[in-house]
């Protein structure tokens, strides 16, 4: 079992990259597993990863393997910890979340799929240094009823119940960031009302990716 998640994790890592979400070995990606989760090693090029180069950390912070795991692992532990339905954890620097976030913007409900991250809007985290216990606590704070938040001067996290859902939530509010900053670019966005945004979260509780 533990293989085969370990090489998911690789694969998926991979699909970030090759999605254009991320560069480099500047994201880190995770899976729940057992009493800790599988996550990504530090600074290391996914293009050759093996499984035996993915971590596993115990929710104790002990961990299992031969490399070091991601310097953001503390958030990674820290939203398993509060959201018992997380059992993914995706971490990038996507350009259209990074640029929104660089100026400390969240993402308002422009438009209706804002509500895929579970929410009326996306929020951005305050900036603390990464890999710090700070950051983490700013994370989990933007993360209140979200599953993905932007992160001041950083990036993008989000977290859902497998692998190829929290891939495809970040490809999909990386869109809607790079839609956003368009607006901005333009003009002034039209915010969606509160009562409206109920209504497509409403709908969007029983609605979503097939079961795979
Ligand atoms: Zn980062």
């Amino acid at each position: 079992m533990t293989q085969v998640l370990r090489q998911k994790l690789i694969d998926t890592a991979l699909a970030m990259n090759a999605s254009g979400l991320n560069k480099g070995a500047s994201g880190n990606l995770s899976v729940r597993y057992g009493d800790g989760f599988l996550i990504t090693p530090s600074g290391m090029d996914y293009a050759g990863l093996s499984t035996n180069d993915t971590v596993w950390m115990g929710f104790d912070g002990k961990t299992q393997g031969k490399r070091k795991p991601s310097s953001e692992w503390r958030f990674h532990a820290a939203i398993y910890n509060h959201h018992a339905e997380a059992n993914a954890v995706l971490h990038a620097h996507p350009v259209s979340c990074s640029t929104l976030a660089c100026l400390g913007k969240g993402i308002p409900a422009f438009h209706y799929m804002i509500a895929i991250a579970g929410g009326r809007d996306i929020r951005c985290a305050d900036y603390a240094t990464f890999g710090t216990p700070q950051l983490s606590e700013n994370v989990i704070e933007a993360l209140q009823d979200r599953k993905a938040c932007l992160m001041a001067h950083h990036g993008l996290t989000c977290f859902e119940k497998d692998l190829p859902r929290a891939l495809a939530l970040a490809i999909e509010v990386e869109h809607l960031a790079t839609v956003y900053g368009r607006i901005l670019a333009i003009g002034e966005a039209d915010i969606l009302t509160d009562s409206e945004m109920e209504k497509v979260l409403k709908k969007f509780s029983s609605y979503g990716l097939q079961d795979v």
